[in-house]
Protein backbone atom coordinates (compact mmCIF):
# COMPACT_ATOMS: atom_id res chain seq x y z
CA UNK A 1 0.00 0.00 0.00
CA UNK A 2 1.33 3.89 -0.75
CA UNK A 3 2.28 5.32 2.38
CA UNK A 4 -0.93 6.89 4.20
CA UNK A 5 -1.57 10.79 3.84
CA UNK A 6 -2.04 13.44 6.58
CA UNK A 7 -3.35 16.52 4.21
CA UNK A 8 -3.78 19.78 5.52
CA UNK A 9 -6.24 22.57 3.44
CA UNK A 10 -5.60 25.94 4.75
CA UNK A 11 -8.58 27.30 2.32
CA UNK A 12 -8.44 31.31 2.43
CA UNK A 13 -6.58 31.41 5.94
CA UNK A 14 -3.29 32.56 5.96
CA UNK A 15 -0.69 35.28 6.36
CA UNK A 16 3.27 35.52 6.01
CA UNK A 17 3.85 34.65 9.72
CA UNK A 18 1.74 31.17 9.33
CA UNK A 19 4.71 29.91 7.75
CA UNK A 20 6.02 30.23 11.33
CA UNK A 21 3.36 26.89 11.81
CA UNK A 22 5.13 24.82 8.85
CA UNK A 23 8.69 24.73 10.80
CA UNK A 24 7.18 23.97 13.72
CA UNK A 25 5.37 21.36 12.04
CA UNK A 26 8.69 19.84 10.71
CA UNK A 27 10.35 20.32 14.03
CA UNK A 28 8.15 18.36 15.50
CA UNK A 29 7.64 15.39 13.08
CA UNK A 30 10.81 14.91 11.59
CA UNK A 31 9.95 11.52 10.16
CA UNK A 32 6.47 11.03 9.91
CA UNK A 33 5.48 7.43 8.92
CA UNK A 34 2.41 9.10 7.02
CA UNK A 35 3.34 11.51 4.18
CA UNK A 36 2.26 15.25 5.00
CA UNK A 37 0.87 17.46 2.86
CA UNK A 38 0.48 21.32 3.16
CA UNK A 39 -2.21 23.10 0.65
CA UNK A 40 -1.61 26.95 1.51
CA UNK A 41 -3.34 29.53 -0.28
CA UNK A 42 -1.86 30.47 -3.31
CA UNK A 43 -0.21 33.47 -2.08
CA UNK A 44 1.64 31.21 0.42
CA UNK A 45 2.70 28.08 -1.71
CA UNK A 46 6.29 28.96 -3.02
CA UNK A 47 7.21 30.62 -0.04
CA UNK A 48 5.69 27.86 2.22
CA UNK A 49 7.52 25.60 -0.55
CA UNK A 50 10.89 27.08 0.50
CA UNK A 51 10.31 26.62 3.94
CA UNK A 52 9.33 23.17 4.20
CA UNK A 53 12.69 22.20 1.52
CA UNK A 54 14.60 19.30 3.02
CA UNK A 55 11.68 18.39 5.49
CA UNK A 56 9.19 15.60 5.18
CA UNK A 57 6.16 17.85 4.43
CA UNK A 58 4.95 18.38 0.50
CA UNK A 59 3.10 21.25 -0.40
CA UNK A 60 0.47 21.38 -3.21
CA UNK A 61 -2.51 24.27 -4.29
CA UNK A 62 -6.03 24.22 -3.57
CA UNK A 63 -7.38 24.93 -7.18
CA UNK A 64 -6.29 25.08 -10.83
CA UNK A 65 -7.11 26.35 -14.21
CA UNK A 66 -7.56 23.28 -17.40
CA UNK A 67 -5.29 25.48 -19.37
CA UNK A 68 -1.21 25.97 -19.03
CA UNK A 69 -1.54 29.73 -19.68
CA UNK A 70 -3.19 32.63 -21.41
CA UNK A 71 -5.94 35.16 -20.99
CA UNK A 72 -7.38 33.90 -17.79
CA UNK A 73 -7.54 36.58 -15.22
CA UNK A 74 -7.53 35.68 -11.44
CA UNK A 75 -6.64 31.70 -12.05
CA UNK A 76 -3.66 29.62 -11.78
CA UNK A 77 -2.58 26.55 -14.10
CA UNK A 78 -1.27 23.39 -12.85
CA UNK A 79 2.05 24.46 -14.36
CA UNK A 80 2.71 27.66 -12.23
CA UNK A 81 1.86 25.50 -8.75
CA UNK A 82 4.65 23.02 -9.63
CA UNK A 83 6.60 26.06 -10.32
CA UNK A 84 6.05 27.09 -6.81
CA UNK A 85 7.06 23.89 -5.48
CA UNK A 86 3.93 21.94 -5.06
CA UNK A 87 3.95 18.26 -5.67
CA UNK A 88 -0.37 17.75 -5.17
CA UNK A 89 -3.66 19.75 -5.82
CA UNK A 90 -6.92 19.85 -4.01
CA UNK A 91 -10.03 19.71 -7.07
CA UNK A 92 -13.36 19.94 -6.36
CA UNK A 93 -13.62 20.56 -3.30
CA UNK A 94 -17.11 21.18 -2.16
CA UNK A 95 -16.50 25.14 -0.81
CA UNK A 96 -15.27 25.06 -4.93
CA UNK A 97 -18.28 22.98 -6.00
CA UNK A 98 -20.70 25.69 -3.93
CA UNK A 99 -18.86 28.83 -4.42
CA UNK A 100 -17.67 28.52 -8.38
CA UNK A 101 -20.19 26.41 -9.52
CA UNK A 102 -18.08 23.40 -10.52
CA UNK A 103 -19.56 20.75 -12.56
CA UNK A 104 -17.72 17.09 -11.87
CA UNK A 105 -17.08 17.63 -15.27
CA UNK A 106 -15.20 20.39 -14.93
CA UNK A 107 -13.56 18.63 -11.83
CA UNK A 108 -12.61 16.00 -14.20
CA UNK A 109 -10.90 18.25 -16.86
CA UNK A 110 -9.06 20.10 -13.72
CA UNK A 111 -7.89 17.04 -12.91
CA UNK A 112 -6.17 15.84 -16.27
CA UNK A 113 -4.80 18.95 -16.79
CA UNK A 114 -3.12 18.30 -12.99
CA UNK A 115 -2.18 15.12 -14.08
CA UNK A 116 -0.40 16.28 -17.22
CA UNK A 117 1.37 18.99 -15.08
CA UNK A 118 2.87 15.91 -13.20
CA UNK A 119 0.72 16.83 -9.82
CA UNK A 120 -1.40 14.03 -7.86
CA UNK A 121 -4.74 15.63 -7.69
CA UNK A 122 -6.82 14.76 -4.60
CA UNK A 123 -10.51 14.67 -5.93
CA UNK A 124 -12.88 15.27 -3.34
CA UNK A 125 -16.50 14.09 -3.19
CA UNK A 126 -19.04 14.28 -0.59
CA UNK A 127 -22.93 14.56 -0.02
CA UNK A 128 -25.33 17.44 1.78
CA UNK A 129 -27.10 16.45 4.77
CA UNK A 130 -30.48 16.26 3.04
CA UNK A 131 -29.06 14.08 0.45
CA UNK A 132 -27.84 11.49 3.62
CA UNK A 133 -31.13 11.83 4.73
CA UNK A 134 -32.99 11.41 2.05
CA UNK A 135 -30.67 7.91 1.76
CA UNK A 136 -28.69 8.90 -1.21
CA UNK A 137 -25.75 9.11 -0.16
CA UNK A 138 -24.06 6.12 -1.87
CA UNK A 139 -25.68 7.03 -5.07
CA UNK A 140 -24.52 10.96 -4.93
CA UNK A 141 -20.99 9.63 -4.12
CA UNK A 142 -20.46 6.97 -6.56
CA UNK A 143 -21.91 9.08 -9.27
CA UNK A 144 -19.34 11.77 -8.50
CA UNK A 145 -16.37 9.92 -8.67
CA UNK A 146 -17.51 8.30 -12.23
CA UNK A 147 -18.03 11.37 -13.33
CA UNK A 148 -15.02 13.59 -11.86
CA UNK A 149 -12.02 11.29 -11.71
CA UNK A 150 -11.14 10.42 -15.61
CA UNK A 151 -10.14 6.99 -16.86
CA UNK A 152 -6.17 6.19 -16.27
CA UNK A 153 -6.53 7.55 -12.84
CA UNK A 154 -3.18 5.28 -10.82
CA UNK A 155 -2.16 5.29 -7.08
CA UNK A 156 0.42 7.75 -7.89
CA UNK A 157 -1.77 10.33 -9.97
CA UNK A 158 -4.82 10.04 -8.22
CA UNK A 159 -6.41 10.80 -4.24
CA UNK A 160 -9.83 11.25 -2.99
CA UNK A 161 -11.47 12.85 -0.46
CA UNK A 162 -14.34 11.46 1.20
CA UNK A 163 -15.74 14.74 2.61
CA UNK A 164 -19.63 14.92 3.69
CA UNK A 165 -20.74 18.40 3.33
CA UNK A 166 -22.15 18.35 6.61
CA UNK A 167 -19.22 17.39 8.60
CA UNK A 168 -17.27 20.34 7.08
CA UNK A 169 -16.05 22.82 10.06
CA UNK A 170 -19.00 22.10 12.03
CA UNK A 171 -17.88 19.47 14.01
CA UNK A 172 -20.29 16.91 13.19
CA UNK A 173 -18.70 14.08 12.17
CA UNK A 174 -20.21 10.75 10.38
CA UNK A 175 -20.27 7.36 13.01
CA UNK A 176 -17.48 5.26 12.43
CA UNK A 177 -19.38 2.61 10.78
CA UNK A 178 -21.21 5.68 8.15
CA UNK A 179 -17.68 6.20 7.34
CA UNK A 180 -16.70 2.49 6.46
CA UNK A 181 -19.58 2.11 5.03
CA UNK A 182 -18.92 4.81 2.47
CA UNK A 183 -15.35 4.04 2.07
CA UNK A 184 -15.81 0.49 1.92
CA UNK A 185 -17.98 1.38 -1.41
CA UNK A 186 -15.75 3.69 -2.79
CA UNK A 187 -13.07 0.53 -2.54
CA UNK A 188 -15.05 -1.10 -4.31
CA UNK A 189 -15.75 0.88 -7.23
CA UNK A 190 -12.04 2.12 -7.92
CA UNK A 191 -10.95 -2.17 -8.04
CA UNK A 192 -14.12 -2.02 -10.24
CA UNK A 193 -13.29 0.17 -12.70
CA UNK A 194 -9.07 0.37 -12.43
CA UNK A 195 -8.44 -3.54 -11.46
CA UNK A 196 -5.30 -3.77 -9.06
CA UNK A 197 -4.31 0.41 -8.85
CA UNK A 198 -8.10 1.08 -7.94
CA UNK A 199 -7.02 -0.76 -4.56
CA UNK A 200 -3.97 1.22 -4.10
CA UNK A 201 -5.35 5.00 -4.42
CA UNK A 202 -5.47 6.77 -0.97
CA UNK A 203 -9.21 7.61 -0.05
CA UNK A 204 -9.22 10.02 2.79
CA UNK A 205 -11.55 11.21 4.93
CA UNK A 206 -12.52 14.80 5.66
CA UNK A 207 -14.63 16.89 8.00
CA UNK A 208 -14.12 18.45 11.59
CA UNK A 209 -10.85 15.52 11.94
CA UNK A 210 -9.25 16.54 15.21
CA UNK A 211 -6.62 15.30 17.34
CA UNK A 212 -9.20 13.96 19.49
CA UNK A 213 -11.07 11.88 16.91
CA UNK A 214 -8.32 10.66 14.21
CA UNK A 215 -7.07 7.53 15.43
CA UNK A 216 -10.25 6.38 15.62
CA UNK A 217 -11.06 7.39 11.55
CA UNK A 218 -7.98 6.22 10.68
CA UNK A 219 -8.65 2.14 12.05
CA UNK A 220 -11.51 2.49 10.04
CA UNK A 221 -11.37 -0.19 6.98
CA UNK A 222 -10.09 1.95 3.32
CA UNK A 223 -9.01 4.95 5.28
CA UNK A 224 -5.90 5.71 4.42
CA UNK A 225 -5.34 9.24 6.14
CA UNK A 226 -7.32 12.64 6.25
CA UNK A 227 -7.68 16.02 4.84
CA UNK A 228 -7.54 18.36 7.16
CA UNK A 229 -9.29 22.16 7.50
CA UNK A 230 -9.29 24.20 10.62
CA UNK A 231 -7.13 21.80 12.37
CA UNK A 232 -4.08 22.38 9.69
CA UNK A 233 -3.56 25.92 10.47
CA UNK A 234 -1.36 25.23 13.60
CA UNK A 235 1.50 22.72 14.41
CA UNK A 236 0.01 22.10 17.88
CA UNK A 237 -3.41 20.93 16.27
CA UNK A 238 -1.60 19.13 12.98
CA UNK A 239 0.97 17.45 14.61
CA UNK A 240 -0.89 14.89 16.68
CA UNK A 241 -3.24 13.87 13.82
CA UNK A 242 0.24 13.02 11.74
CA UNK A 243 1.24 11.42 14.51
CA UNK A 244 -2.25 9.02 15.01
CA UNK A 245 -1.19 7.70 11.64
CA UNK A 246 2.65 6.97 13.03
P1 LIG B 1 -12.53 20.92 8.41
O1 LIG B 1 -12.42 21.05 6.81
O2 LIG B 1 -11.45 19.98 8.85
O3 LIG B 1 -12.30 22.33 8.91
O4 LIG B 1 -13.89 20.40 8.71
C1 LIG B 1 -12.10 19.94 6.02
C2 LIG B 1 -12.04 20.33 4.57
O5 LIG B 1 -12.88 21.10 4.11
O6 LIG B 1 -11.14 19.88 3.84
Amino acid sequence: MPRKLAAGNWKMNGLGAALAEVTALAERCPSPKAEVLICPPATLLSRLSAAAEGSPIATGGQDCHTATSGAHTGDISPAMLVDAGASYVILGHSERRADHGESDATVAAKTHAAWNAGLTAIVCVGETEAQREAGETLGVIQSQIASSVPDGATAASTVIAYEPVWAIGTGKVPTLKQIAEVHDALRGQLNERFGSEGNEIRLLYGGSVKAKNAAEIFAVSNVDGALVGGASLTAEDFGPIVEALD
